[in-house]
């Protein structure tokens, strides 16, 4: 409980401590989890997602310097799904970030994927409470969006911002399969290089062909984020959408959606996992896979009969 007193008080050796149970699975992180949980909700979240080398750390680097100047502190969880090896990962972020690393307004972390993307969901956003409870007032998740699994990891953030960079027609086609739909905000990155304004109409064409409502419009803006061109409008246009949720209760809004879905996402482990427990003990899981490979019953019904078991 003293480690719970640590990170309240903004520690963060407690904080990083607390990390990396919650990264290892270890069980005594949820005591600690559900005592800290009260002093969250505080923070407000910002996903940055894209695809990998688009300059999302860098980009996240320089909204980080925007912040601090206006004297609000800043955690950072850098999330790689695609990579189960983050070693080189840590240390380019580490690097680039270096501007930051002796600032104790800004805490950085970097995970990657330990078992399924459920999992790595469900364990980004405990440590985003860690964050928040520890005091941060803003907390950026980078991650690499390549698909609709990937987008888990930022989907409980306040304002998402998806990075594109030019003269990738291909790419806008990816971000196009579920990417675009959490956008709150574009950046179309290395604006130094040619087809810029090509990849930003592309961007702007694909978000006219939703519906219109007077609902919140996302922007398409463009960066060098390596020379900071541009950086201060995305920063000064992420506060403005913060505004926007506070004015029209998005913010309540989102906070709600984003406890539905852990509150779910753990049920249904904790379910599934109880269930298997209590079949897969006396070798009944084996013989019901067995007899539905065989045909001598069916998924369904194995189903049923496994819940009926369990008395649920
Ligand atoms: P991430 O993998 O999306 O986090 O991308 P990084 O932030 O690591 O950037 C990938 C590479 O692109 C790095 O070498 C950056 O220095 C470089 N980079 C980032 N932003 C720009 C930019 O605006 N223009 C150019 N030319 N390079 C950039």
């Amino acid at each position: 409980m003293d480690l719970v007193q640590k990170i309240l008080e903004g520690d963060p050796r407690s904080a990083a401590r607390l990390m990396t149970m919650i990264e290892n699975g270890a069980a005594e992180s949820v005591s600690i989890l559900k005592s800290l949980y009260r002093h969250t909700g505080r923070a407000y979240v910002i996903g940055v997602t894209g695809p990998p080398g688009s300059g999302k750390s860098t980009l996240a680097d320089g909204i980080t310097g925007d912040l601090r100047q206006r004297g609000k502190t800043v955690g950072i969880v850098a999330v790689d799904p695609t990579s189960p090896f983050t070693g080189g990962a840590i240390l380019a972020d580490r690097i680039r970030m270096q501007r930051h690393s002796l600032d104790p307004g800004v805490f950085i972390r970097s995970m990657a994927t330990r078992g399924h993307l459920g999992g790595l969901a469900r364990s980004t956003n405990d440590v985003v409470d860690v964050l928040d409870a520890a005091g941060k007032e803003y907390v950026l998740i980078e991650t690499v969006g390549v698909g609709q699994d990937e987008i888990e990891i930022v989907r409980s953030a306040h304002t998402n911002i998806v990075v594109a960079v030019p003269g990738m027609g291909d790419d806008i086609q990816a971000i196009k399969a579920g990417v675009m739909e959490i956008g709150d905000l574009f950046v179309v990155n290395k604006a130094d290089r040619d087809g810029a304004d090509k990849t930003v109409m592309e961007i702007e064409m694909t978000l006219h062909l939703g519906k219109e409502t007077d609902a919140w419009r996302p922007k398409v803006l463009k960066t060098v984020a390596v020379k900071a061109e541009g950086v201060a409008e995305v920063t000064r246009e992420i506060l403005e959408h913060q505004a926007f949720l506070q004015q029209h209760e998005g913010q309540r809004r989102k906070g709600r959606e984003r406890s539905y879905w852990v509150f779910f996402e753990l049920l249904q482990e904790r379910l599934t996992t109880r269930v298997i427990e209590q079949v897969a003990s006396n070798g009944t899981l084996d013989r019901l896979i067995e007899r539905i490979a065989a045909r001598e019953t069916d998924p369904y019904s194995a189903v049923e009969e496994v819940l009926k078991r369990a008395g649920l």
